[in-house]
């Protein structure tokens, strides 16, 4: 679930599935770190620093 609440931006907990704010870095319900953050989540911020390198070493030669 994801939606729009007081500017706040609602996500499910990957453990527990009750709703904390994404950017919260503990869930207050279970105690995992990071409780939104998923596995797409991970790769596409490796596959954007994949970018950013192969970038660089373009501009760089
Ligand atoms: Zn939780």
């Amino acid at each position: 679930m994801l939606y729009f609440q007081k500017g706040y931006i609602i996500k499910d907990c990957r453990n527990c599935k009750r709703e904390v704010v994404k950017k919260i870095t503990r869930c207050p319900y279970c105690g995992i770190m990071n409780p939104t953050l998923t596995l797409k989540d991970i790769f596409v911020s490796i596959f954007g620093i994949i970018v950013i390198m192969a970038v660089v070493t373009y501009f760089s030669n």
